[in-house]
């Protein structure tokens, strides 16, 4: 790569990695941009008490320069809380039910976007190679070629990507799948999504899908491809190895009594499963009873997008969940469900899922699932816990020497519990190897690298010949 590279995406990060609060996707991001110094431009997260502002915030730090918008509360309201989670975010997730669309919504995300792009072109050199992250933005790039920008442009998506029938429920569906084809490359994380979507390009949009991967429709040609997005596996893995017995982890050990640990790691997010997860741990102290007062589930889930009202519902049912259970099993000495509203660094997280026999990772549909990766890397090679994994996760498709469970069957999560809990150290080993190996193999730097060189090897058009797109016409909605 001989430009720079600028990462763009909803919220961007300055992380101080000292305070251990970083996802793995920001570590990946921030060690790509120190590599080939650039720039990381998006949302401060920050809402503007006046009018919008007129250009971004820019901050240097350890090389990176980071150029951050603030938004006004109408279009944090209408793009962010509005149109990216009330309507994209659950129909990406096949939750249909909970998909809430709206023109005005969907105005304001649109407008975001271009504004988006209006500010980080005067950033922007030629040769700069510009990677643009999650659902958020997807129609940044066409934005950014209506400013006859003619940098390299990647996209990846880092939530599922629905297949015809569920994406046709969007009003706009094909509004939004031209403007994915504005980029050079389109990254997915799984070969379903991928799959996904080359139907609709094929079935839909009357598009060509070419032997080499690319795709032809609307009258563009892009790349669509599977990257997996994968962890820091060595380091977290030392990580673990360092505070599986730090103090925290300690006391966490001795509170537990020598009482089998049952780990789930989760935003408060419906995606997640939550409640189906703690229907299936009831209905496992329903048909195991010689497990009781022997295990204990800690569900650590701290609060997401707590404005928007699905999320304010689904913390309300866990609550009433976990009393309910709790009120029904515990005994004095013993509570079946720890449930803890908060969020924890990822140094305090390495040491408790090294401590846990299992980790219970049961999403309804989810993109990766970071998660299922790092409790797998954390374990003790000499004594691995077992992972339980959702079909529907993103990970289940490499980590499939993991317990693979339908979330939706209750007694098959309950029973996989159990065969979690009794199976011998030979098979728990043999099976931690499989996944260990896959989890080297794809870290977080391959993948990175793979999607970078991607894009790198995209057609540079020095001379865009991109046409202004005229805004669709209110009858295209
Ligand atoms: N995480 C964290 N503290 C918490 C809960 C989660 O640092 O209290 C991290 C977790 O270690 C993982 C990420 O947040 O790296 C969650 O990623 P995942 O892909 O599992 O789910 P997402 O939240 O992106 O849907």
């Amino acid at each position: 790569m001989t430009g720079r590279l600028i990462v763009v995406s909803n919220r961007v990060a300055p992380v101080d990695e000292s305070k251990g609060t970083a996802g793995g996707l920001a570590i990946g991001m921030l060690a790509a941009l120190r590599a080939a110094g650039g720039l990381w431009f998006g949302w401060s997260g920050r809402i503007s008490t006046g009018a919008a502002a007129t250009s971004p915030s820019v901050v240097e730090h350890a090389g990176i320069t980071y150029a951050t918008m603030d938004l006004t509360p109408q279009d944090c309201a209408g793009y962010y809380n509005g149109h990216a989670n009330r309507t994209l975010w659950p129909l990406f997730h096949y939750r249909l039910h909970l998909t809430d669309y709206n023109r005005k919504d969907c105005a304001t995300y649109l407008n975001v976007n271009r504004w988006f792009a209006e500010k980080l072109a005067p950033l922007l050199r030629p040769t700069d190679l510009v990677w643009v992250n999650d659902y958020h933005l997807i129609p940044l790039g066409e934005a950014m070629r209506a400013r006859r920008l003619g940098n390299r442009i990647g996209f990846f998506l880092h939530t599922p990507f629905p297949s015809p029938p569920v994406l046709t429920a969007l009003p706009n569906h094909a509004q939004m799948m031209r403007q994915l084809m504005a980029y050079d490359v389109i990254g997915f994380q799984t070969a379903v999504d991928l799959r996904a979507f080359r139907d609709y390009m094929r079935f839909e949009a009357d598009g060509t899908i070419h032997t080499d991967g690319r795709v032809t429709a609307y009258g563009r040609t892009a790349l669509a491809a599977a990257f997996p997005i994968g962890i820091d596996t060595e380091d977290f893995a030392a990580l673990a190895a360092e505070t599986g017995d730090s103090p925290k982890t300690q006391r966490l050990r001795t509170s537990l009594l020598h009482r089998d640990l049952i780990i789930g790691v989760d935003r408060l997010d419906y995606s997640k499963g939550l409640v189906e997860r703690f229907c299936a741990y009831e209905r496992f102290l329903e048909l195991f009873q010689k497990r009781r007062s022997h295990v204990v589930l800690m569900q650590i889930a701290p609060s997401s997008r707590a404005e928007v009202p699905e999320y304010q519902e689904i913390r309300r049912t866990l609550e009433r969940m976990a009393g309910h259970i709790n009120g029904r099993f515990a005994e004095p000495e013993w509570v079946p469900i720890r449930y803890l509203n908060r969020s924890f660094t990822r140094r305090v997280l390495a040491g408790y899922y090294r401590t846990a026999r299992i980790g219970l990772v049961t999403p309804l549909r989810d993109g990766m699932n970071l998660v299922a990766k790092e409790y797998v890397a954390a374990q003790n090679p000499e004594d691995p816990g077992m992972l339980v994994l959702s079909q529907f996760a993103g990970a289940a498709q490499e980590l499939d020497s993991a317990l693979i469970v339908n979330p939706f069957d209750t007694e098959g999560v309950a029973e996989a519990i159990e065969q979690a809990l009794s199976m011998p150290l030979e098979e728990r080993k043999e099976r931690w190897e499989a996944m260990m190996d896959q989890l080297r193999r794809q870290d977080i730097t391959a993948w990175r690298e793979s999607f970078i060189a991607t894009v790198a090897a995209a057609p540079y058009r020095a001379e865009p010949s991109w046409p202004k797109k005229k805004p669709l016409a209110r009858s295209a909605f």
